[in-house]
């Protein structure tokens, strides 16, 4: 009999209580049964399946990790167990995921005012209305924080706001797009809830994406547009604040990157264990076995350091040096796991009904979103060396 095939060698999973393991398995069925089996066509299709979204909301898994407002309000660890498990099957659908639950959701848990809170978040948790989170534009990614162009002013009781921001996820068909903007009077960053429909706003899907192809990214055009004082994150009033949402999250997206390397060596292990060549399962060879060993190093490396990182965030001692660098480790481990489990497969690894190069692709954008590699790196440098090198 041949051993499970299964991408958690030191089993972390068993320090879960039996609590947290329900959940885990509840959402590994989920995607196993109901995304497996549609992921690459969506992929393909580069179109979202809409009729997910219910199914999806009745795990009871968005703002896991959140007090009130219907949230668990379970441990952070439990964030970053689900979006393992999301990412393991479909990259796309992990990143939806986490726009909507964590960006998004997340803006409005710790910058928004209790009435924001009463009146999003409940219908956010039942994913009755999702969210989208705008922050970077066509000519501000990795320098957001000092050169955002996209700019608000108050007049009288409300905000005029005008620009652009690009690759918003979700952003074509959310109910609530979180838009953050420089006020040209104090030269902040403000947080603004967008509503869908609002006349000024205007999301056009891009196109031709070579991954996360089911993730709906859009650029949005804002002309104009009129958003009343009561829309405006009452407690966003620095890029210091719009920070905190991206250290709460970052954790999540290297939780995200173990997902997607774990799902790909999931795939081809099992694989190697089926293909012959010279009368023998490839699995037989030396150098196929040296591959995925190495692969079972990294994914085993990624999540002793994703679980300590998450036990961090969850004792309140989560720095951004710490998410900044789980980021970097694990989308960089990530590449060479998803690169080597395509070559374990020849030619078939490219194919996308053999359920590793879509994890290929999705990997690039993992290494460069929530901050690239690079920036990820000088925030740990700058935390080391005591000298910042960003500009
Ligand atoms: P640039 O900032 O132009 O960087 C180009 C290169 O230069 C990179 O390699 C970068 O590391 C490097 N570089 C830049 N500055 C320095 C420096 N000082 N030193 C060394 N190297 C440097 N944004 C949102 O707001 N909401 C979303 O929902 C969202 N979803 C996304 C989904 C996808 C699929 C993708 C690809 C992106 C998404 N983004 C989203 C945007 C993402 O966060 C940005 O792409 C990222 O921050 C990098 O910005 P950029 O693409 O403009 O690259």
């Amino acid at each position: 009999k041949l051993p499970p095939i299964d991408g958690d060698f030191y089993d972390y999973d068993l320090k879960l209580s039996q609590e947290q393991r329900d959940i885990q398995m509840k959402v590994r069925g989920f995607m196993e049964t109901e995304i497996d089996p549609i992921a690459n066509h969506y992929w393909n299709k580069a179109e979202f399946p809409m009729e997910i979204i219910p199914k999806m909301a009745a795990l009871n898994i968005c703002g896991v990790a959140y007090e009130g407002y219907g949230c668990p309000n379970l441990p952070f660890l439990m964030e970053g167990i689900i979006a393992e498990e999301l990412a393991r099957v479909d990259v796309s659908i992990s990143t939806f995921f986490g726009v909507h639950s964590g960006l998004a959701m997340g803006s409005i848990y710790l910058c928004g005012s209790e009435e924001q809170k009463q009146e999003w978040l409940p219908k956010m948790q039942k994913m009755e209305a999702i969210g989208a989170f705008g922050l970077t534009e066509p000519n501000v990614g990795s320098g957001v924080a000092g050169g955002m162009e996209t700019t608000c002013q108050k007049v009288g009781d409300e905000w005029i706001l005008n620009g652009q921001k690009k690759w918003i996820g979700n952003a074509t068909f959310a109910d609530v797009i979180i838009i953050w903007a420089r006020d040209v009077d104090d030269n902040q960053a403000k947080g603004f809830l967008m509503r869908k429909g609002n006349p000024g706003y205007k999301a056009e899907k891009i196109e031709n994406k070579m991954a996360l192809r089911t993730v709906q990214n859009a650029l949005i055009t804002i002309t104009d547009c009129k958003i009343p004082e009561g829309d405006r994150l009452q407690k966003a009033n620095s890029f210091r604040d719009t920070a905190k949402v991206l250290r709460m999250t970052r954790a999540g997206v290297a939780w995200q990157a173990l997902g997607c390397a774990r799902g790909a060596y999931e795939s081809a292990l099992k694989y190697t264990k089926k293909r012959e060549q010279f009368g023998k399962p490839i699995a037989k060879f030396q150098l196929i076995q040296n591959h995925l060993v190495e692969m079972l190093a990294n994914l085993t490396a990624m999540k002793a350091m994703v679980f300590r990182l998450s036990e961090l965030q969850d004792q309140g001692l989560l720095t951004d040096e710490h998410a900044s660098l789980a980021k970097v480790f694990c989308s960089m481990r990530t590449r060479d796991v998803v690169s080597r489990a395509r070559e374990v497969m020849g030619g078939n690894g490219i194919l996308l009904e053999y359920d590793v190069a879509r994890f290929v692709a999705d990997a690039e954008a993992i290494y460069s979103y929530e901050g690239t590699k690079e920036i990820n790196s000088l925030i740990v440098g700058r935390a080391i060396t005591g000298y910042s090198a960003f500009v």
